[in-house]
């Protein structure tokens, strides 16, 4: 018998069970590691208050509480294993190479500014124009631009060593792992007991569903529809062995992609998104075609670059774009936590943390109503 059982062991899963191990919660975490997982994939920009689309205001304050917990989770991660987690601020910078871009660059510009002036983030010493020169000279791959800005808080991190860091200092605190597939749960006078993997029964006093864009096989189960589809994301990563990329920030730029810099004198390109792609996690001449374009458009300096390696992962979307976070109505010990989208790495963390809290019979420090699967049911 456990206090707490996990479904799923990507970022959201993996958080949770880590900081139910921290609270004394006798935990078991089951997890098939599909192929397309989609933490294996993420890109790992983490920038909420530099998003230049109209965010919902829900979604925009959960992901500045979101982001805001990496650096405690990070520094606490560090005296519990010895593991990298890829987390850096390196800065973000923003910009319109054609002029196409321009109209949207202005528009997210007034978004964020905008912003800033009503809820003061990020602060005005973290945020400013830059010419086309200067951005060049913080990234000097860059082709000129039309109009930038810059963003000092910028973040990135990588889903795969944050969540083998998050499984490392786990399993210090005793936490068990099956890597199985949960076919069912165990509901007895609707009351969530267990769960079923590969026909082994396990009883749990709690349970947390956080399994990314497969979660909707629950919902029959449950008696709600769990309304989270699969979108295919293509990126690649490029190697510049002669280049110093430790410093470089991430860039965006507007025809919906991104450049991801890292340490190791790489950059990651990406990324696709498929909507409709169902669950199949393959790569394509059109994917990479629509990457690597978009990269040379944005940096024709990344020309001589060379492939290391082509990630494919499944973002687990919903229709609204927001989280699935909360108990179902009228089943008891449940809890959901999954529909984190293109910005599971921003959320998942501080996500996990709440499952945890909620199974631990926390109070929830965070409001999350937004997010209820009852929006959709
Ligand atoms: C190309 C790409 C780029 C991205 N870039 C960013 C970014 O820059 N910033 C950002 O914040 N986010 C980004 N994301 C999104 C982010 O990666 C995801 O939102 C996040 O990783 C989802 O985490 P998860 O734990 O919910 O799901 P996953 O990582 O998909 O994990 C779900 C796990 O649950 C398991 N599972 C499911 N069902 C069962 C079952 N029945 N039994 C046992 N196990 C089960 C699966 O096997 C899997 O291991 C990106 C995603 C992609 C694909």
């Amino acid at each position: 018998m456990y206090d707490a059982i996990v479904i799923g062991g990507g970022i959201v899963g993996m958080s949770a069970a880590y900081h139910l191990v921290r609270g004394g919660a006798k935990t078991l975490l089951i997890d098939r590691h599909h192929e397309g997982r989609a933490t294996d994939a993420g890109a790992g920009i983490l920038a909420p208050a530099t998003s230049g689309v109209t965010l919902d205001p829900a979604w925009f304050a959960f992901g500045v509480i979101c982001v805001d917990y990496y650096p405690a989770l990070i520094g606490q991660l560090r005296q519990e294993q010895d593991g990298d987690t890829g987390y850096a601020v390196c800065g973000k910078l923003t910009v319109a190479v054609s002029e196409d871009e321009i109209a949207p660059f202005q528009h997210a510009r007034e978004v964020v500014w905008e912003r800033q002036r009503r809820r003061g983030i990020p602060s005005s010493d973290d945020l400013y124009d830059v010419t086309s020169e200067q951005a060049q000279a913080i990234f000097p791959l860059l082709a000129p631009v039309h109009g930038a800005f810059y963003y000092r808080g910028g973040a990135r991190v990588d889903g795969r060593m944050l969540t083998a860091a998050l499984a490392k200092a786990s399993a210090s605190h005793h936490l068990e792992q099956k890597q199985s597939m949960v076919d069912r749960l165990i509901i007895e006078d609707g009351q969530v007991v267990g769960a079923v993997a590969d026909g082994e029964s396990f009883r749990a006093g709690k349970v947390i569903i956080a399994g990314g864009a497969w979660s909707r096989q629950f919902g029959d189960q449950l008696g709600v529809q769990i309304p989270v589809e699969p979108q295919r994301g293509q990126i690649v990563h490029l190697d510049l062995p002669d280049v110093d990329t430790s410093a470089f920030p991430v860039i965006v730029a507007f025809h919906g992609h991104y450049m991801v810099p890292w340490a190791d004198h790489r950059i990651v390109v990406g990324a696709t998104r498929e909507t409709g792609s169902g669950f199949d996690p393959v790569t394509s001449a059109i994917g990479m075609q629509e990457v690597l374009g978009e990269a040379l458009r944005v940096a024709p300096g990344l020309k001589s670059a060379q492939f290391r390696e082509i990630r494919v992962g499944l973002r687990p979307n919903t229709i609204d774009n927001l989280p699935v976070l909360g108990e179902v109505p009228r089943i008891g010990n449940l809890f959901l936590s999954t529909g984190h989208g293109a910005s599971g790495l921003q959320l998942g963390p501080y996500s996990g943390k709440l499952a945890a809290d909620w199974a631990l019979g926390q109070t929830l420090e965070t409001d999350i109503s937004a997010f209820r699967i009852s929006r959709f049911n």
